[in-house]
C-alpha cells in the first residue's frame, strides 16, 4: 500500500498516519520529522532547513525530493508507505510520479483531510496550551505567528494538488473534522479494498514468460 496523506498542519495526518501503519504494517515517511533529525544532528541540510522550518516556509523541492527518493529505497519501505507532509508543492509531486514510474511503482490512493480553517486554528492553538501546561517541550514553528505562514504556505503551494491528484483519480477526500474514530473510518472506507501492491507495469497481467515479483 503507497499512501499519501494531504492536509494543512493540524489536520491530523500524524494520527492517522500512526494507525494506517499498524493496520498495514506499512512505514510512516514524514519529511517533517526526517527534517527536523537533520536540524538536530546538525547536518548541512539540517543546517539549510532550520531558518526556512522556524519561519514556517517550505523547504526546497531538490532537499526534500532527495531526501524522499533516498527514503523510499530503504528496504523497510518496499511493503509500502504513508507519505505525511510530502509533496507539498506541484513540482514536488511531479518528481515523485518519477521516482515511483522508474522503480515501476504507483500510488494506491492519496487522502484529503479536509478541515475548516478556522477551526483549525483553534485545534492547534488549544494543543500548543495543553502541551505547555503539561511542561512539553514546543516545536520551534508552533506558535501563532509562524503557523500563520504554515497556513498560507499550504493555501498557496500545497492546497493545488488536491486538483492534480484529483485528475490522476487516485485522491479521496475525507472530513477531517469529525472525532477521530470516525475519520479514521472513513478513510477505511477510502481506501482500496485491494492495494495494489505490485509495481504498476504489471497491473493488465504479466507478459509471457515473466515472474510475479515478490
Ligand atoms: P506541519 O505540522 O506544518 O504539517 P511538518 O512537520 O510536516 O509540519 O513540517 C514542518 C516544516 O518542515 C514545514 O513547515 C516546512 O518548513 C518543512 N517541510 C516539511 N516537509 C516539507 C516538504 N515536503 N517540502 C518543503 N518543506 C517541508
Amino acid at each position: 500500500m503507497r499512501l499519501i496523506l494531504l492536509g494543512p498542519p493540524g489536520a491530523g495526518k500524524g494520527t492517522q498516519a500512526l494507525r494506517l501503519v499498524a493496520k498495514y504494517g506499512i512505514v510512516q515517511l514524514s519529511t517533517g520529522d526526517m527534517l527536523r533529525s537533520a536540524v538536530k544532528a546538525g547536518t548541512p541540510i539540517g543546517r539549510q532547513a532550520q531558518e526556512i522550518m522556524a519561519r514556517g516556509a517550505l523547504v526546497p523541492d531538490n532537499v526534500v525530493v532527495g531526501i524522499v527518493a533516498q527514503r523510499i529505497e530503504q528496504l523497510d519501505a518496499r511493503k509500502g508507505f504513508i507519505l505525511d507532509g510530502f509533496p507539498r508543492t506541484v513540482p514536488q509531486a511531479a518528481a515523485l510520479d518519477r521516482i515511483l514510474a522508474q522503480r515501476g511503482l504507483a500510488l494506491d490512493a492519496v487522502i484529503e483531510l479536509r478541515v475548516d480553517e478556522a477551526a483549525l486554528i483553534k485545534r492547534i492553538e488549544s494543543r500548543i496550551a495543553e502541551m505547555k501546561a503539561r511542561g512539553e517541550a514546543l516545536r520551534e514553528d508552533d506558535n501563532p505567528e509562524v503557523l500563520h505562514n504554515r497556513l498560507t504556505a499550504y493555501r498557496q503551494q500545497t492546497a493545488p494538488l488536491v486538483a492534480y491528484y484529483r485528475e490522476q483519480g487516485v485522491l479521496r477526500t475525507v472530513n477531517g473534522m469529525a472525532p477521530i474514530p470516525e475519520v479514521t473510518a472513513a478513510i477505511d472506507k477510502a481506501l482500496p479494498s485491494e492495494p495494489s501492491g505490485r509495481p504498476a507495469r504489471e497491473v493488465g497481467g504479466l507478459k509471457k514468460n515473466e515472474q510475479p515479483s515478490a
